[in-house]
């Protein structure tokens, strides 16, 4: 089985030091949440996580979630860690206290999303999507809806789920087909079938509160006429209590290569009752509230379970013997593994680049407060700009990292990475299915090319471009080297963006071929800027925690000098254009 030790130390060295950036210092939770109370909360955390989750990866895995006489049964043991987590308020970490959360910046959640992550992914699904849900009817749900709903799931008594995915449309919305009949009273009727439903149905919770998009029979094709509505399971009388089934039932649960422990159903809508969430074919905007955080919190996963096969691999290539070093001064006995180059190199390119991930994501974390609570508009919007540029990044490089590095990890392994014993394939299965739901990967960067770089949005690139230049005016001879090498990576980004942004007019097939790479030089380039904020920390407090910053900044100059020079190589092949891919004719 794999172990796991929350990484508390990092953590509260990205909340203790870099925690004073630009406006996000000017919140009123910046003041309140002290780094104190943020070490409690990561200890228990922590406890919880290690101690009671961490064993439901394996046994999920090996007993996987069944649908038995119309009831969805969770793996062994899920239950009662249920019960523990919602009692310990862990539903209720970031939200509002005026429905009964603890109201934590997302900076502290983010941390808790990655524990979670990396002890078990099968375990979370169950809870992360009504987060998500829980945001998204705060944002467009009417009072009354909020106050008969919200305060159940703050609770975790009742769970939410997303309800996208029809059997002929998953990343085309448009062509869904569940359809939304209005009745007399005001409320819907809704009918369909939804498929690969993430926790679509369990034995957890009381209620589960689905979020359903559909189309009225009077409503434009295409996504222009897609209506967000809520169908809880049982219908919820006036005083708050639980009724009558309602019309979902639980056709099936997929069977699946890893994160057997979630639940994937498909959900039989038949007459079910659902009420209207904002306005009328405006369903798909009031989703994408739910959808952008879930982005940043699947990029999480990635980082969670990158974290756990890199501790694995380390206390593993500590303890496994194998051929001798190129140092060896010993005769006789073989060596650690950790002693051989090639392992010191996998090891650490897993290292920088979790370290720089997590420091990206506590940024990326503090911009999302911005842009929902400070209280002057134009920082709100330059804040939600910066998010929305980063959001299919941090999707996508974090979870594409995850496979690069739970591959790493069986590797380092051998052949007991490959077997069950250790627990490694399993990392590599569950992390499997990061780059594809909430949006597949290919479609984060295609989001990033058309959306994000086109005319209307054009300069929030270079808005990004000279926020990195202004966190380069550092001066010091020891951060000299890196500054250079990050000017010289800058330049060839806005190369890379003016190519892209000119294709976009000219040659739409050269931009979408150069997407991947595109959001992968982005991705790298922004991992940089954050070892570039732990750097400047590093150097100037070094003194105070030698160690601690020896640590970080050699790991630094792995990551600036073996994988940011990948950015290099994306640029020339994007930049090779399509005419060999779209030239091309498959018989
Ligand atoms: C375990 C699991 C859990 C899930 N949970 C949920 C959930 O809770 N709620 C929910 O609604 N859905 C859920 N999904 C569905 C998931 O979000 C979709 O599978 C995903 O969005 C992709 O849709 P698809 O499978 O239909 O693939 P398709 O959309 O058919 O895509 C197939 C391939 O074509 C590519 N492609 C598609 N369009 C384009 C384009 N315009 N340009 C270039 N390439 C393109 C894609 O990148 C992909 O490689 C889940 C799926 C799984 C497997």
């Amino acid at each position: 089985m794999t172990t796991y030790i929350a990484p508390i130390e990092d953590m509260m060295f990205l909340f203790e030091k870099l925690r004073n950036n630009k406006n996000y210092n000017e919140l009123e939770k910046y003041k309140e949440v002290t780094p104190d109370l943020v070490k409690n909360i990561l200890e228990e955390a922590a406890k919880i996580n290690q101690n009671i989750i961490l064993p439901l990866a394996k046994s999920g895995d090996e007993n996987p979630t069944i649908l038995e006489n119309g009831i969805v049964r969770t793996p062994p043991g899920y239950k009662e860690a249920y019960k523990k987590f919602i009692e310990d308020g862990w539903t209720s970490l970031s939200c509002d206290p005026k429905y009964g959360g603890q109201g934590m910046p997302k900076t502290v959640s983010a941390f808790f999303d990655e524990m979670l992550s990396a002890s078990s992914l099968s375990f979370k699904l169950y809870s992360e999507l009504s987060i998500g849900a829980y945001n998204c009817i705060n944002q467009h749900g009417t009072d009354s809806i909020k106050n008969k709903f919200l305060p159940k799931m703050v609770e975790g008594k009742w769970s939410g789920t997303m309800c996208l995915t029809e059997p002929v449309c998953g990343t085309d919305l448009g062509l869904l087909k569940t359809k939304a009949i209005e009745q007399k009273d005001g409320t819907f009727k809704i009918s369909g079938q939804k498929i690969f439903i993430t926790s679509g149905d369990q034995d957890l919770t009381e209620n589960i509160v689905h979020l359903v998009i559909a189309r009225s029979p009077d409503s434009p094709p295409g996504t222009k006429g897609i209506s967000l509505f809520l169908v809880p399971k049982f219908i919820v009388k006036d005083d708050g209590s639980i009724g009558s089934r309602n019309g979902v039932s639980t056709g099936s649960i997929e069977s699946k290569m890893g994160i057997k422990g979630s639940a994937t159903c498909v959900l039989n809508f038949d007459n079910a009752e659902g009420y209207m969430i904002g306005p009328k074919n405006k369903g798909l905007n009031s989703m994408f509230t739910m959808m952008n955080l879930e982005r940043i919190v699947v990029g999480i996963q990635g980082l969670g379970i990158s974290e756990i096969a890199y501790q694995n691999s380390l206390n593993y290539s500590k303890e496994r013997k194998q051929g001798k070093s190129n140092n060896s001064k010993e005769n006789n006995d073989a060596d650690f593994i950790i002693e051989h180059a090639d392992i010191k190199r996998s090891l650490l390119n897993m290292k920088s680049i979790i370290e720089g991930e997590r420091a990206l994501c506590f940024w990326l974390s503090q911009q999302t407060e911005v842009s929902l609570y400070h209280t002057d508009q134009n920082t709100r919007k330059e804040a939600s700009d910066l998010v929305s540029l980063m959001t299919p990044v941090v999707k996508y490089f974090f979870t594409d990292m995850g496979m690069e590095i739970t591959s790493d990890a069986m590797q380092i392994h051998g052949g007991y990475g490959y077997t069950k014993d250790q627990g490694i394939e399993q990392l590599y299965r569950d992390n499997r299915i990061t780059p594809i739901y909430e949006g597949t990967n290919s479609v984060q960067a295609i989001d990033l090319v058309f959306r994000k770089l086109s005319n209307k949005n054009g300069d929030i690139i270079n808005k990004y471009i000279n926020l990195i230049k202004e966190d380069l005016k550092i001066s010091g001879e020891k951060i000299k080297p890196f500054i250079k090498k990050m000017d010289q990576n800058i330049e060839l980004l806005s190369k890379f963006s003016d190519w892209i942004k000119g294709k976009i007019k000219n040659s739409k097939d050269d931009a979408s071929a150069a997407s991947n790479e595109y959001l992968k030089v982005l991705g790298l380039i922004a991992i940089a800027h954050a070892w570039v904020k732990i750097l400047e920390v590093s150097f100037k407090d070094y003194e105070n925690n030698k160690k601690f910053y020896e640590d970080k900044i050699q790991t630094a100059n792995f990551f600036f000098n073996r994988v940011l020079p990948r950015v290099e190589s994306y640029y020339l092949t994007a930049t090779s254009g399509s005419k060999y891919i779209m030239d091309f004719k498959f018989n």
